[in-house]
């Protein structure tokens, strides 16, 4: 990107009413077959054209296409069985009735690329997609095969690299992991975690990202970070290996967090797309309180790298709220470009 402080999302952007019921996480679709398909590619359109008319420089595809994050791309591969299900404890913070792996993962077709090829055909900007990284992929199953965390996300991580050449292949510029996991399992990410989605990332071309954050604005992750205390320190125990990672782009929460940005500095050379947008509650941000977050910001990242962002996906958040973060985050950022400019 050529332009100073371009703006993207984290992921997620809410669905329309249509098809599927909203401001809920894992909502199931109201349409079925060939509807559902053209409904999918529907909302897609609608929330491109809402994040262009909002001025949002890197769109994405809002994940109109997928029910979650993680288990819509599990869905495709095989090894998963998603009538045995068992209740796990996810990111250590509050329980689910997950899927099983019942024998080895495979991936017998592409998952994402055909949505990826359909969103290229509608933008000339430049685009961004998630996939969940490998370390969230295994705390969102329970493991009957592998029995081991490490060994399951080396398998992920082959297959997820497979998929992501393959959206490179369809025109992807940014290739986004979403680990939400880095900010809990410190001990891991730093064995193998950090590995294995290097792993994931082998061999691509296009710019890479990972996604880190405090998770959505869902009940058991408001009541987590309340045990948090006043400082949020979590970002500090990971950052050295980041740094020392191949990813190009590292997407934090930043805004209304109580995360020091000064740990910002331990990433300094990466570029940070920077959450200046919190998901978690439904008051808009002013453009000025945005420009303020980024402002911070940039003590600690050079403006070059630095891209305006919002602190997580906003998929459990009315569309109306979520247009006017958008609107917000766009003309935050385009305070501070002013002031860099001047
Ligand atoms: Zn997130």
């Amino acid at each position: 990107m050529n332009k100073l402080l371009p703006t993207s999302t984290a992921g997620s952007l809410p669905k329309p009413s249509w098809l599927s019921e909203p401001e809920k996480l894992w909502s199931p679709w109201k349409l079925e077959g060939e509807a559902l398909i053209e409904g999918k590619q529907d909302a897609l359109r609608v929330t491109l054209m809402e994040q262009q008319v909002a001025g949002i420089d890197i769109v994405s595809d809002g994940e109109q296409t997928r029910q979650h994050f993680v288990t819509t791309f599990i869905e495709g591969l095989d090894g998963v069985d998603f009538e045995k299900r068992e209740t796990v404890k996810i990111r250590d913070r509050y329980d689910a009735s997950v899927p099983t792996v019942v024998s080895a993962v495979s991936r017998p077709k592409s998952v994402f690329v055909e949505d990826a090829k359909f969103l290229r055909s509608q933008t000339k900007a430049p685009i961004k997609w998630a996939l969940p990284g490998p370390m969230t992929m295994i705390d969102t199953l329970y493991d009957a095969h592998y029995k081991s965390r490490e060994k399951l996300a080396w398998e992920f991580a082959k297959l997820l690299n497979e998929e992501a050449k393959e959206l490179e292949a369809a025109g992807v510029d940014i290739i986004q992991f979403d680990e939400p996991a880095f900010n809990v399992f410190f001990d891991e990410v730093n064995d193998w975690g950090m590995a294995t989605l290097e792993r994931a990332m082998e061999g691509l071309k296009c710019q890479t990202a990972v996604h880190i954050c405090y998770g959505y604005g869902i009940k058991a992750n408001t009541d987590w970070k309340k045990t948090l205390g006043s400082e949020w320190r979590q970002y500090e125990l990971i950052f050295p290996s980041i740094q020392k990672s191949s990813v190009d782009l590292v997407s934090l929460e930043c805004h209304n967090s109580h995360v020091p940005l000064d740990l910002i500095e331990l990433i300094r050379g990466k570029k940070v797309m920077v959450g200046s947008i919190d998901v978690a509650n439904k008051p808009i941000e002013t453009p000025e309180e945005v420009a303020d977050t980024l402002r911070k910001a940039l003590q600690f990242v050079d403006a070059d790298k630095l891209y305006p962002c919002t602190n997580c996906g906003m998929a459990p958040l009315s569309r109306e709220v979520a247009r006017g973060k958008l609107n917000a985050l766009s003309a935050g950022a385009e305070i501070v470009r002013r002031e860099l400019q001047a």
